[in-house]
């Protein structure tokens, strides 16, 4: 391989072994739990499958981490697997997190149900006003936690600076970088202490398995590593030989959704029946001109509203013949939703409102199609709206 392989070539042989196995070509499956030991193993070292040290997980490790340009990382059960055993592992009670306060509804859950339990106190901050963040650092403050690209906005986070603010403060910065992925964007050598994923999303892109990562410092890892050993959140390797196998095309299919979406977002933004198209790749979109000097992709998702409202949302999805009317993303078939029946659902009305979630937003995840196919879809879907 060339000194520094591009994403392309690490997606198809980082973390690969030649010859493999009997030689061949696919890492296989170790789908036993459990191996012989020697007398004096440590426990996170004895291969077992909760442990995350099967040679399977220890194979898909190895080509997360390339990909994510870190030096280290797990793969857990789920995406949100991965967000609690990495917030478990950098706080204790007492401590205190600086958060993002537009947020994947699970983490939003987990942080609002469940931190008072663990002792843990937060504040929300506006990710697109670094001005602002200052004001909420306390003496326990360990933790800054936002999201690349924010659902179902596609707010788009001020990711050098949250890179300096934590620097400035001593805080470990976390991301979750699930809606723009390694292809468009990579947090660890950006200066983010850690990454996570939902893998369930594009990293595998195939809609058939839950799983998630976390990737950063050896060090971290290791850490995080022994807390999930605990907790339990491990990926078993038959899901885990599905993900690698899924990651080979992640910058084909990755690629090929950047396209989609902003052929669509173009189309819709010139269409008279469209109101509104949230696309940080179109120049129009509010984080577009920051976003550009990072993101050197803007991924696969994005909202959009018509002038006719929730009467003729419903018209557009009678009409579609492509997306699948079904919550989440990434996979390669397009996938199409309304946020305040499905995401954001568990959010009074009013919440909603004030974030700019209209009963009438519409949610789209481009998979891999033709753009034209895409297009005409919707072009003729729109002409019954
Ligand atoms: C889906 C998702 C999660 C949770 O992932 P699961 O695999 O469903 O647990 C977390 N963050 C983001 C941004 C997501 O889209």
């Amino acid at each position: 391989m060339h000194d520094d392989p591009r994403i392309e070539t690490l997606a198809v042989h980082a973390g690969e072994q030649r010859p493999g196995p009997e030689g061949s070509v696919v890492y296989p499956i170790y789908q036993a739990t459990v191996y012989s030991v020697e007398p004096d193993t440590a426990y996170d070292d004895m291969k077992y499958m909760r442990l995350n040290s099967t040679p399977s997980q220890v194979y898909l490790h190895g080509k997360l981490a390339a990909l994510e340009g870190a030096e280290a990382a797990v793969a857990t059960s789920s995406g949100m697997a991965a967000i609690t055993t990495t917030l478990h592992t950098l706080l204790k009670a007492g401590d205190h997190l600086i958060v993002a306060d537009v947020l994947y509804g699970g983490t939003h859950d987990f942080i609002t149900e469940r931190a008072e339990a663990l002792g843990w106190s937060y504040t929300f901050v506006d990710a697109q006003r670094p001005e602002t963040w200052a004001a909420a650092v306390t003496p326990r403050t360990r933790v800054i936690y936002v999201e690349t690209i924010a659902n179902p906005l596609m707010r788009v986070a001020r990711m050098p600076e949250v890179v300096d603010f934590a620097r400035e403060h001593g805080l470990t910065s976390v991301v979750d970088n699930t809606f723009a992925g390694p292809v468009n964007y990579r947090p660890i050598p950006a200066g983010f202490d850690v990454v996570v994923h939902s893998a369930t999303k594009s990293l595998n892109g195939h809609s058939d398995l839950t799983a998630g990562v976390i990737a950063g410092g050896a060090e971290l890892v290791e850490r995080v590593r022994h807390i999930l050993n605990l907790y339990g959140g491990s990926l078993d390797a038959h899901p885990g030989f599905l993900l690698a196998r899924g990651l080979k095309t992640l910058a084909l299919r990755v690629r090929a959704q950047n396209e989609n979406a902003r052929a669509l977002a173009g189309f819709l933004a010139d269409h008279p029946k469209v109101a509104e198209v949230n696309y940080a790749g179109l120049p129009s979109h509010v984080d577009h001109t920051h976003a550009s000097r990072f993101l050197s992709g803007f991924g696969g998702m994005l909202s959009l509203r018509l002038t006719g409202g929730v009467d003729a949302a419903e018209a557009l999805f009678d009409g579609l013949r492509l997306p699948y009317v079904a919550p989440s993303l990434g996979g390669v078939e397009s996938l199409i939703t309304r946020p305040a029946l499905t995401s954001h659902a568990g959010m009074t009305a009013e919440a909603r409102a004030a974030s700019g979630i209209t009963d009438d937003l519409i949610r789209l995840s481009c998979g891999v199609e033709a753009a034209e196919d895409l297009v005409a879809d919707f072009e003729n879907a729109l002409r019954k709206v």
